[in-house]
């Protein structure tokens, strides 16, 4: 039975880091937002996340996906103090770099051919050879075959990053819906008019799908084909009071960030046939520990915290669908950033923003688009 009825100009499904920089970019435009989430914000992806800003230390080509990272990177600094200025939570914006480690000559080539179009593209990338890269790191995997290293590649505390931005949309007047899950879209003549959760009816002007894993599922009740599905990924923290190096160094299969509150963040597997489950388990937690204890001795020593484990929103092509949905007036789709949605919040906020008040995005959308999917 509905209990209740809302209106609002515009709704957005799924609180993960997604929705929070979303709703943050349309409050500060002034536009009147409410976020539904059925669990807690964060709670999903986002938590899991390592907090990575790789721009490039994911990115293995010159492509749209390359350029849109590089500006989302770029606009981390300014957010972070816009957000603690209004909410007094620091994302914890961790500058000192990442190292990606070649694991054998294959990787080692690999990783020289993106060092010199990094370069090319304007980007700075140092390589370190074996002995150059033991003086920076001391206690490492012996022997690498050297290391590119990436000094504006950041990473911030996903936690504090979705805090600051759902605390700062609050403050400018964003509305956020908790333990409340979208069960169906509400239409009008093929138009989405807004959703119906459990107990209420939430009507709006237009409605944008950012439910991360779970976009395909809602996507599909409208026979609409977006392909946007489960990678689960297992990490962990340990506890130190002073994490054994200052950099996040980066490997196959592995990676070891020092976060800024003291704790070491280790990650991560990547699943695909785990369906929806989210219980971390011991054979990846034992397989990735022993990883990072070869990649990093130290790390043996230090006191585990807590297990983590989330499921990625990925997409074919491993690019986010991001804009309007042909064919259906008033839906929006905001997902399937994969590997990289922490890194992508930010420029993601800005162009759903932009797209929004009537403004022409800052990045052409057209790669990133539901009708690329034709082409393919
Ligand atoms: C182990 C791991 C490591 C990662 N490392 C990095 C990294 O270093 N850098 C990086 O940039 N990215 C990283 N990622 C990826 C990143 O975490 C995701 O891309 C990002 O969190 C996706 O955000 P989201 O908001 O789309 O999804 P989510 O955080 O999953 O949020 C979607 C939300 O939608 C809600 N929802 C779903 N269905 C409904 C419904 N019917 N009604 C209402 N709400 C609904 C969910 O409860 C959820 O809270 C990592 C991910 C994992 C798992």
């Amino acid at each position: 039975m509905i209990g209740t009825s809302y209106q609002t100009d515009t709704l957005i499904v799924g609180g993960g880091v997604i929705g929070c920089a979303i709703a943050y970019e349309l409050a500060k435009a002034g536009v009147q937002v409410t976020v539904l989430e059925k669990d807690t914000l964060g709670s999903q992806s986002t938590r899991a996340g390592a907090g990575m800003l790789g721009a490039q230390v994911e990115m293995t080509k010159p492509d749209p996906m390359f350029d849109l990272s590089i500006q989302s990177r770029a606009l981390f600094p300014k957010l972070r103090e816009e957000l603690l200025e209004l909410s007094g939570i620091d994302m914890e914006l961790h500058t000192s770099g990442i190292f990606r480690i070649a694991v054998d000559e294959a990787d080692r080539a690999a990783l020289l051919d993106r060092q010199s179009w990094q370069t090319e593209a304007g980007q700075r990338a140092v390589w370190f050879e074996d002995e150059e890269l033991r003086g920076e790191l001391g206690d490492i995997l012996s022997p690498t075959y050297g290391a590119l290293y990436l000094p504006d590649d950041h990473q911030v505390r996903n936690p504090q990053l979705l805090l600051a931005l759902a605390a700062s949309s609050k403050r400018l007047g964003a509305r956020f819906l908790e333990h409340s899950a979208m069960v169906c879209f509400l239409q009008d003549n093929g138009a989405i008019v807004g959703v119906k959760t459990v107990d209420s009816e939430i009507r709006a002007d237009r409605v944008i799908l950012a439910a991360g894993a779970w976009s395909g599922l809602i996507a599909n009740q409208l026979g609409l084909e977006l392909p946007v599905f489960p990678v689960k990924g297992q990490s962990f923290l340990l506890d130190s009071y002073s994490p054994p190096t200052p950099f996040t160094i980066y490997t196959h299969g592995c990676y070891i960030l020092p976060k800024r509150n003291g704790q070491v963040y280790v990650g991560a597997t990547e699943e695909t046939r785990s369906g929806f489950d989210r219980r971390p388990n011991l054979r990846s937690l034992a397989t990735l520990s022993s990883q990072a204890v070869q990649l990093l001795p130290s790390l043996g020593d230090l006191p585990f915290s807590t297990p983590l484990a989330g499921l990625r929103p990925g997409s074919l092509d491993g690019l986010p669908f991001l804009g309007s949905v042909p064919g259906i007036a008033g839906l929006y789709v905001a997902t399937g950033h994969f590997r990289n949605g922490v890194l992508l919040s930010a420029i993601t906020g800005r162009l759903i923003a932009e797209l929004l008040t009537g403004k022409t995005p800052s990045v052409d959308l057209e790669p990133f688009s539901l009708s690329r999917l034709q082409h393919s």
